[in-house]
């Protein structure tokens, strides 16, 4: 597993194009700018870590394009310290993100394989989640609620009631929206029953699948 300074450039202009694409938020770009991409990916796509691109992973799934990554990083709007649901680790890309950017982040996957690999993957480069967890991530994690924020990875049909009772009054869920085409939002805890809600424009993502038994 080798980082190099050539793959160092390219993660540098990977940073300006998601700068001049509209991420403005230093932590997250400064998490972007130290995380090796490239060893997140099947080696046959390891020359192309660095485009702004989502690729194949194991199991049928993708690892989120960085614009992605760093649009729903920013929206939660996360402080060191904060502690925050991630549903779908999938390649464990995003769940580096949020810890470089100092969130305790606790990280649910149901594809077991994809589980396994990314939690021998994760300590290898130094990143420490604080618990990843193999199971349906509709449930959210409620033995370590409540949370600062939820980020959800995959496409939702609806908004998992449990996550929504997971959230701190104040706390930030930011969910991919829809079936085929996905509405990026965002809702914000007012209260214990109330929501604030803000879209922001359309995404692609696999789906966030049920697990009925
Ligand atoms: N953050 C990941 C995104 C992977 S794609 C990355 O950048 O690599 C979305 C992931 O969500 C897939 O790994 C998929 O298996 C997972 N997923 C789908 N439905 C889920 C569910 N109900 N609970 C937990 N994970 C789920």
């Amino acid at each position: 597993m080798k980082d190099t300074a050539k793959h160092q450039g390219l993660r540098n202009q990977l940073v300006s194009v998601l700068h001049q694409k509209g991420i403005t938020d230093k932590n997250v770009l400064e998490a972007i700018k130290i995380i090796p991409r490239h060893l997140f990916l099947n080696s046959s796509f390891a020359d192309y870590a660095y485009q702004d691109k989502a690729f194949p992973i194991a199991a049928g799934q993708t690892i989120s394009q960085p614009y992605t990554v760093a649009f729903q990083s920013q929206l939660l709007e996360i402080k060191k310290g904060h502690k925050v649901l991630e549903i779908g680790t999938g390649s464990g890309y995003q769940t580096a993100v949020l810890c470089l950017m100092g969130a305790q982040v606790f990280s649910v996957e149901r594809q077991k394989e994809l589980f396994k690999q990314t939690s021998a993957l994760l300590p290898k480069l130094g990143i420490r989640p604080k618990h990843l967890s193999f199971g349906d991530g509709y449930k959210g994690l409620p033995g370590y609620a409540p949370f600062d924020s939820i980020i959800v990875t995959a496409g939702a049909p609806i908004i998992p009631q449990p996550l929504m009772a997971q959230l701190k009054i104040g706390g930030r869920l930011v969910i991919p929206l829809g079936e085929d085409v996905q509405i990026m939002t965002l809702l914000i805890r007012i209260n214990e029953t109330q929501f604030e809600k803000h879209e922001f424009g359309e995404f692609r993502f696999v789906p966030l699948l049920e697990d009925k038994n």
